[in-house]
């Protein structure tokens, strides 16, 4: 995505989230090389596919092959034309939003079969609203759903963005004259 850089996120509005682990995430070596996988978790708005995307983007500027996606549109696609293998070429999949995955049957057979080629071969990196514990809503039955969060957290490092939604901050911010009136400093007043 363009402009969703590590230069433009603010790592302040994330407190749980270390710049200096994130920068070590982008020299790739610890885990891409190794099929690891990185799974953001968190509400919406609070910058799960801007820090994909931006380390998505920083892994390509070191020479990894690098695919970033909605989950939704890849298993579509991947529906019809059997490409999985294809997909081995790209050390990394950005698969952003995967608990948007309508729970049809082929989509979620699809998905499960892309995690399970990948596992221990190539990463992933994974946003996703819901805790797997809410996973069940993407795949048809539990056991399922157990098999691929178990593929998927065998080797992988969480990131709960537990935060409140960029998005709306900013918008609160932006409406200034609208805010209530206690929340007024003498700062602000002077700027207004
Ligand atoms: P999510 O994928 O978690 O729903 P997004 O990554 O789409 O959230 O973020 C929503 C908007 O807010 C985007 O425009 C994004 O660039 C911006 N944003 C979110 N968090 C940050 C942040 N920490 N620093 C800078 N911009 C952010
Ligand atoms: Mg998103």
């Amino acid at each position: 995505m363009p402009g969703k850089t590590l230069e433009t996120f603010d790592f302040a509005a994330v407190p749980m989230l270390s710049k200096a682990h994130v920068s070590a995430i982008t020299a790739g070596d610890s885990w891409v090389g190794k099929g690891s996988n990185i799974l953001l978790f968190g509400p919406p708005g609070v910058g799960k596919s801007h820090l994909g995307s931006a380390i998505g983007l920083a892994l390509v500027e070191k020479g990894y092959r690098v695919l970033f996606s909605r989950t939704t549109d890849l298993v579509q696609k991947l529906v019809f034309e059997s490409a999985i293998a294809k997909l081995d070429k790209f050390h990394l999949l950005v698969l952003d939003d995967i608990t948007y995955v309508t729970k049809d049957q082929a989509e979620t057979s699809v998905l499960f079969e892309l995690i399970s080629a990948r596992y221990e071969r190539r990463s992933m990196l994974i946003t996703a609203n819901q805790p797997f514990g809410e996973w069940n809503t993407i795949f048809p039955d539990p056991a399922m759903t157990l098999a691929a969060v178990d593929r998927l957290v065998q080797h992988a490092t969480i990131f709960e963005m537990n935060v409140e939604s960029y998005r709306r901050r900013a918008a609160e911010q932006a409406k200034g004259p609208g805010r209530p009136a206690q929340r007024a400093t003498p700062a602000n007043i002077q700027a207004d």
